[in-house]
């Protein structure tokens, strides 16, 4: 069935046309203008719906899936809580987008919807698959047995598992929490610790910098190295993985940071001879994963 996949980014909002088979017909690619209010998003959302189905709008029938950044309340049908765009806290998006459109919408959060995608395109499909999508934050979803746990809808981020420094110099997370993957891994702590080093230019100065094997570069990236690893094995070991695919821009800027990791992933504990092993993939639906998987859940919603 073909649907419509709309991802709501803190930057950018994707809206595509998906068939069943998870490929892109047409996506769009919009600025999120941070001060976006719900009812100029939910008339983007139902102008493009309409647009790319050929259809009129309030006639669209086309499922729709939106997936939306932030913590969704228990019904998944509103953000419960969104760090970068609150004006949208509580306000009816999926809702007005059924009414409006005239289609059946399903609501997931940006995690999930990227990674849904991910697992759709993975082949074989994993059992025990997650997701760690790395850009300025760290988002992290599951699929166990064809299914998403219902994790809180978008507490899954900052899984405890996810503290990867327990030491008394662990930064402070916007969790709560110390030492979360996202204080040592993410784009945000990578361009933070870049700047105290010395570098300007972002992640590509700190790429060229490690390429250029300078011992500050050299300890940043073998910090943010050890997290990550840390992370990995403590998933597996918690949700006994089969596989862990890595994505999100971090992961594309900086290859000396998860290069190594793919080639060679960290041995979770107990993978000796009786224990399980896991693989680790890259991502391969880039920045559209989150709107491949919005639509393929909506769709498998009605089936
Ligand atoms: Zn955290």
């Amino acid at each position: 069935m073909t649907a419509i996949g709309v991802d709501v980014g803190a930057t950018t909002t994707r809206i595509g046309l998906i068939d069943d088979a998870g490929d892109t017909a047409s996506v769009s690619r919009s600025p999120t203008s941070p001060h976006v209010t719900g009812v100029e998003l939910v008339a983007a959302i139902v102008g493009a719906a309409a647009r790319m189905s050929g259809s009129s709008p309030g006639d669209t029938r086309v499922p729709i899936g939106i997936a939306l950044p932030g913590i969704l309340d228990p019904p998944r049908r509103r953000l419960l809580r969104a760090v970068n765009l609150p004006q949208l806290e509580g306000f009816p998006i999926a809702a007005d987008v059924a009414d409006q459109a005239g289609s059946i919408t399903t609501c997931v959060t940006d995690a999930e919807a990227a990674t849904w995608g991910e697992f759709s395109a993975a082949e074989p499909r994993p059992a025990r698959f997650a997701h760690l999508r790395i850009g300025t934050g760290a988002a992290c979803g599951l699929v166990i047995d064809g299914h998403m746990p219902d994790m809180a809808a978008g507490r899954t981020n900052h899984l405890e598992v996810l503290v990867v420094d327990t030491s008394d110099k662990a930064r402070l997370c916007r969790c709560g929490r110390h030492g979360c993957l996202e204080t040592v891994a993410s784009g945000a702590a990578l361009a933070q610790r870049s700047v105290e080093a010395g570098y300007s230019g972002g992640l590509d100065a700190l790429q060229a910098a490690w390429q250029r094997a300078e011992p500050v570069a050299i300890e940043v990236i073998n910090e943010a190295r050890a997290g990550l690893d840390t992370a990995l094995r403590n998933l597996h070991d918690h949700f006994g993985l089969d596989a862990i695919c890595l994505g999100g821009g971090v992961v594309a800027h900086l290859p000396c940071l998860v290069d190594a990791v793919l080639a060679d992933p960290p041995r979770p504990a107990g993978s000796g001879s009786a224990g399980r092993t896991m693989s680790c993939l890259p991502a391969r639906l880039g920045d559209d994963a989150g709107v491949i998987g919005a639509a393929l859940l909506a769709a498998s919603a009605l089936t």
